[in-house]
C-alpha cells in the first residue's frame, strides 16, 4: 500500500492507454478552495500504481498538496482493484480505516482496457478494449520524466506487446519527427532517452523478436514482464490467453540467442478450472526448462461474473494448495540458482533509497522492477557521497533468495 509517498521514487510508470477524465480533480476543486492536503492510498496492480500516480500528478499539477497521514488530510483518495478476491478485502479494509481516521473518502478504480478475453478476468467487460494514447503524448511524458530527474521508465498496459493496434499504427509527431504509434516504434524513441526503460505485460508474439535486437543494442532494459499463467496447450486454451499457440519455449531459446543477459518475470495460476496432474506436470517440465528469471505463482480463485466460473471439473482447494507448493518449490531453486550465478559479477544498479540506520544504499539492477522483484543490498557506503536516483556500479558479493548484496566499486553518475 502506498500513502503519499509516490513521488519518492526515482523510477515512474508509463501507461499506454488513453488518458481518462478524473472526477477526483473535480470534486476535490469543489470542496476546497485553498490548498487543500489529498491523502492517497493507492492499492492493487502495477497498473492500479500508474493510475495513482496519474491522478498524483495531476493533483499537484494543480496546487494541492499531498498528505502523509490521513491525520493531516482534508480529504482521502482510495485508488483500489475489484478484481481480486485478496484485494478486494484490503480495499474494504482501507476505506474503512480512511473512513474512520478521516471521514472524507473519494474511491476510485481501475481505469484499463484490453483487447482479450481471458476467462478468469473480468477487466475486458468493466473497462471495454484497450485504447491507446498516441506515441507522441507517451514520449512527450516520458520526456518530461527525465527532465524532471526520473532515471527509469516503466511502460504498462493490459498487453503492451498490443500497443497501436487499435488505432492502425497511426503516424505521430514526437520532437518534429512522425513515429508510428506501434509497440516497436515507441520502445526505439524511448530509448534514444537515455534512460532505463523496462517493459511490463508483453506477450511472446513473433513481432516482439525485434524488440529483443534493441534489448540487446543496449537501448532499452533487457527485462521483459511476460504473463505467461500456464504451459499446458490445453490450459492456455480454456483459458483463452493471448499467443495461446505459441512455441513459447522455442520463442525464449531464440530471445536468448539475441539477447543472453535477457531476464525474465511472469506468473502462473495453479488450479484452473479442467486442470489435470498431467497438465500441472507439463507446467512443472516447461517451468525446468524455461530456467525462468522471477516467478510469482497464485492458486485459482473465481472471479464473480467472469466465465472460467461456468467451466467444470474445478480443482479442489487442497489439490491447488499442493500444486502451489510443488511449483513454488521447483521455481525457488531455479531462482536461487540464477541469483547465485551473480555472485562475482560486475553490474550497475540504480539507488532507490538508503538505509536508516545502517551503511547500505538499497538498489536494484536492470534485472528487477521496483516493487515486484528484488533488491540489491550495496553495503559499507558512505552515506554522505551517495544519494537515491544514483547510478552505482557494483561488485555482487552474496545472494539469497531474493536479493542480492553487493559492495561499491564507484558512482556512475549522480
Ligand atoms: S490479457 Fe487477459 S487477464 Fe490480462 S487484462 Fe486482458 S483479458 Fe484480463
Amino acid at each position: 500500500m502506498y500513502f503519499g509517498a509516490l513521488y519518492k521514487e526515482c523510477s515512474f510508470h508509463l501507461f499506454l492507454s488513453l488518458e481518462k477524465s478524473y472526477n477526483t480533480r473535480i470534486i476535490v476543486e469543489r470542496r476546497f478552495m485553498k490548498s487543500p492536503k489529498v491523502g492517497f492510498v493507492s492499492l492493487g496492480c502495477p497498473k492500479a500504481l500508474v493510475d495513482s500516480e496519474r491522478i498524483l500528478t495531476q493533483l499537484k499539477t494543480e496546487g494541492y498538496d499531498v498528505a502523509s497521514d490521513y491525520e493531516g488530510a482534508d480529504l482521502v483518495v482510495v485508488n483500489t482493484c475489484g478484481f481480486i478476491e485478496s484485494a478486494v478485502q484490503e480495499s474494504l479494509d482501507a476505506i474503512g480505516e480512511a473512513m474512520s481516521a478521516n471521514g472524507r473518502v473519494i474511491v476510485t478504480g481501475c481505469l484499463e482496457g484490453c483487447n482479450h478475453r481471458c476467462t478468469f478476468c473480468i477487466i475486458p467487460s468493466m473497462r471495454g478494449d484497450l485504447v491507446s494514447r498516441p506515441v507522441g503524448s507517451v514520449l512527450n511524458e516520458a520526456q518530461a520524466l527525465k527532465k524532471a530527474g526520473v532515471k527509469e521508465v516503466l511502460v504498462i498496459s493490459q498487453d503492451t506487446s498490443a500497443y497501436g493496434v487499435d488505432t492502425k499504427y497511426k503516424l505521430d509527431f514526437w520532437n518534429g519527427q512522425p513515429v508510428k504509434t506501434k509497440f516497436y516504434d515507441m520502445c526505439e524513441a524511448l530509448g534514444q532517452l537515455g534512460i532505463w526503460v523496462r517493459l511490463h505485460y508483453v506477450y511472446p508474439y513473433p513481432h516482439v523478436d525485434a524488440v529483443i535486437d534493441l534489448m540487446a543494442q543496449g537501448k532499452i532494459l533487457p527485462y521483459l514482464d511476460i504473463p505467461f499463467q500456464h504451459a499446458s496447450p490445453r490450459i492456455l486454451k480454456l483459458m483463452k490467453r493471448p499467443a495461446h499457440s505459441e512455441n513459447t519455449l522455442e520463442r525464449l531459446k531464440l530471445w536468448r540467442e539475441k539477447c543472453p543477459e535477457l531476464v525474465i518475470r511472469s506468473t502462473f495460476v495453479v488450479g484452473f478450472p479442467g486442470e489435470t496432474e498431467e497438465d500441472f506436470q507439463m507446467l512443472l517440465d516447461w517451468l525446468q526448462e524455461a530456467k525462468l528469471d522471477r516467478v510469482g505463482c497464485f492458486t485459482y480463485s473465481p472471479v464473480e461474473g467472469a466465465t472460467a466460473n461456468d467451466l467444470p471439473d474445478h480443482v479442489p482447494e487442497e489439490i491447488k494448495q499442493q500444486r502451489y507448493e510443488r511449483f513454488m518449490e521447483v521455481q525457488q531453486a531455479i531462482s536461487a540458482e540464477k541469483l547465485q550465478s551473480r555472485i562475482g559479477q560486475t553490474m550497475t544498479v540504480l539507488v532507490d533509497d538508503l538505509e536508516e540506520e545502517f551503511p547500505v544504499a538499497v538498489a536494484r539492477s536492470y534485472a528487477d522492477a521496483p516493487e515486484i522483484d528484488g533488491n540489491v543490498f550495496v553495503e559499507d557506503i558512505d552515506k554522505s557521497v551517495i544519494k537515491a536516483g544514483d547510478l552505482l556500479e557494483v561488485e555482487i558479493t552474496d545472494a539469497d533468495e531474493y536479493d542480492l548484496f553487493a559492495k561499491l566499486i564507484r558512482v556512475k553518475s549522480a
